[in-house]
Parts: structure tokens; C-alpha cells; sequence
């Protein structure tokens, strides 16, 4: 899989504009925006990084998570997202041109992979951010769980997911659901680099978990390979993600929050294309690279560079990482 599978190049000058009317609706709001403590470990002690748009990214000097600070409030983020264009966009776009490929390499190993970490039969799982229901989708290919609950807030993906058989559809943000009954594994794909305050969604997460029961998520890394060589040039950086954790930041947040167990993977497979484009609009230098990485790319041997992506998946440095976390 490579970066034009999931997000068409030819499609990127007009996904610039959008992006661009989101940046500007949120600036315009800017004087409202609030100062927060480190969304992982509470710290006050962060240092200014850089400005991207014209967000100010500071870094925690405790636990290293990069965020957005200050920030739009839950309420900017609301209306926010109710009416960005760049949503829209990738509705109708980009999701509808690469569902095939998400289902079969993004969301299939993640169901995979959840099914040989946990015993899901008879169990019941709870999605939150459900959208296109490619996760839902996966999971029921594999027949996994003996119950299915979708939470979309927005009404059009809502009424999408209401076409599916066997599944519950809560149209509601988190905040507003009140759980009756509590389930076994609660999921969210990037979800968490979103939202103003994440411990208070993690919290949610844990009082609505059985005894037993698990966390399943995905969110960006910041200290993985992409991210560290591209900084302010990462596609993860952006005026939607406030929150930029790295694998001990994120244990940290769930560990504080009651979960245990907590296992980090980063199975991200777009590093080494990422670093790539970056290099080919010259977003970065190729001698900032240093002269191993500099050598790597010039040769451009592709079954190297796979096995170079490969290494970073597989040894906890690729910059989208997944989490499982137990509550016992
Ligand atoms: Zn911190």
C-alpha cells in the first residue's frame, strides 16, 4: 500500500483548498481559543515548537506528547465539524475512490489482529466514530462478536451505517449516550488526536467496559520514523490533530485512566512513501536526511525500501500506532 491507495494524488490540489477553508473558519474563531496542561501526563511544563497554519504546536517536556495549545474548545470543535468542507470532501471523494483498499489493508489486519488478542464470541463491541463503517464491515467478514454498536454523531454517515444488517446505530456524541449496559471491547480509529480533552473520553471509554474487557485504537505516532524526519512537514500534523502522542504517552494517558496491560504496535505502512512525496515536492532537503537515509532513497531499490518499512512496523518506529489496553 502506498500513500496514491488511500488518498489519490491527482485529487491533492483540490484537497488543498478545502483544507484551507477549515484552516480559516477555525482562525477566525481563534480568539476563543483556551490554554490546556499536557493531554497526557497534566504537565505545564511544554515548550513552543513551531506554528503550523496558524496553530502553535508546543511539545510536553515530561512525557513528549506534541499538542496544540491553546486550542479550539469543545464547542468550536463541534460546529467545526459539522460543517467542514474538508469532511465532505473526503466523503465524497476520497473514501468513495479507496474503500476497497481501505477494508482489505487498513481495517481486515486490524480485525485480524484483534481476533488472535482476544476470545470475541458471544461479546459485544462498541465503535465510537464508526463513519463509513469500514471497521464494522471487517468485523463482521470474520464474524467476530455476537453484538455490534456503531456511535456516529453525524447524521449522513449514521444513516449509512442504519443500511447495515445486524447493527445498532447510536447517532449521538460520545458525551450525550447514556450506556445501559456495559461491553467488552470499545473501539476508536483516529479518534483521540481529535478531541479537546482526551483523558475525559478515555474515562467514558473505561466506565462504559466490562471487567475484562479491552480498548482497541489507532492514532498517530510522533516519535515514529515519518514524523521525526518530516516535523511541521507531516501530513500528521494538521489544524484537526491537537493531540500527538507517542507510544509512552499514550500507555501513560491509558494507564491514568485505569486501563492495564497495554500493548503498542505500529503497523503503519506509509513511512518510507510519506518521507518520499515530502522529498519530492521539496517539503524537506535531501541532505537534511543525513547521508544514510540520503543513500537509501537515491537508490531507490524497492524491495530495500519495503524491507526498510517493514523494520519500522515491526520494531515500534512507524508513525501510526495501535493500542490495546485491558481493564482488569
Ligand atoms: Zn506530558
Amino acid at each position: 500500500m502506498d500513500e496514491n491507495d488511500i488518498r489519490p494524488k491527482f485529487l491533492e490540489i483540490e484537497h488543498k483548498k478545502v483544507i484551507k477553508n477549515d484552516v480559516m473558519w477555525l482562525k477566525e474563531k481563534q480568539k476563543n481559543f483556551s490554554l490546556v496542561c499536557c493531554p497526557s501526563c497534566g504537565s505545564n511544563n511544554y515548550k513552543y515548537l513551531y506554528k503550523k497554519y496558524f496553530l502553535t504546536q508546543v511539545l510536553c517536556k515530561d512525557c513528549n506528547t506534541q499538542f496544540v495549545n491553546p486550542r479550539p474548545t469543545e464547542k468550536i470543535l463541534k460546529e467545526f465539524y459539522s460543517r467542514s468542507v474538508n469532511y465532505e470532501f473526503f466523503a465524497k471523494n476520497i473514501f468513495s475512490r479507496t474503500e476497497e483498499v481501505r477494508l482489505k489493508k487498513i481495517f481486515m489486519p486490524r480485525a485480524k489482529y484483534l481476533s488472535k488478542k482476544i476470545d470475541t464470541k458471544g461479546k459485544t463491541l462498541l465503535e465510537i466514530g464508526a463513519a463509513y463503517g469500514f471497521f464494522v464491515e471487517a468485523v463482521k467478514k470474520l464474524k467476530l462478536f455476537k453484538k455490534i454498536i456503531a456511535v456516529e454523531p453525524t447524521p449522513d454517515l449514521a444513516a449509512k451505517l442504519r443500511k447495515k444488517n445486524n447493527l445498532v446505530v447510536i447517532e449521538k456524541a460520545y458525551e450525550n449516550i447514556v450506556m445501559k449496559e456495559k461491553v467488552d471491547v470499545v473501539a476508536n480509529f483516529e479518534v483521540i488526536e481529535h478531541l479537546y480533552n482526551p483523558k475525559k473520553f478515555l474515562k467514558w471509554c473505561y466506565d462504559i467496559t466490562k471487567p475484562n474487557g479491552c480498548i482497541f485504537l489507532t492514532c498517530p505516532n510522533i516519535s515514529g520514523f515519518e514524523t521525526t524526519v518530516l516535523g511541521k512537514f507531516s501530513t500528521s500534523v494538521d489544524h484537526e490533530h491537537l493531540n500527538m502522542f507517542n507510544p509512552n504517552s499514550i500507555s501513560l494517558l491509558l494507564k491514568n485512566v485505569g486501563f492495564k496491560f497495554i500493548e503498542v504496535t505500529t503497523p503503519g505502512k506509509l513511512d518510507v512513501d510519506l518521507v518520499r512525496s515530502a522529498l519530492d515536492k521539496k517539503n524537506i532537503k535531501s541532505n537534511a536526511l543525513g547521508g544514510f537515509l540520503q543513500q537509501l532513497y537515491k537508490e531507490n531499490n524497492t524491495k530495500k525500501l519495503k524491507q526498510f518499512q517493514n523494520f519500522l512496523s515491526s520494531s515500534g518506529e512507524s508513525s501510526h500506532m495501535m493500542i490495546l489496553a485491558y481493564k482488569k
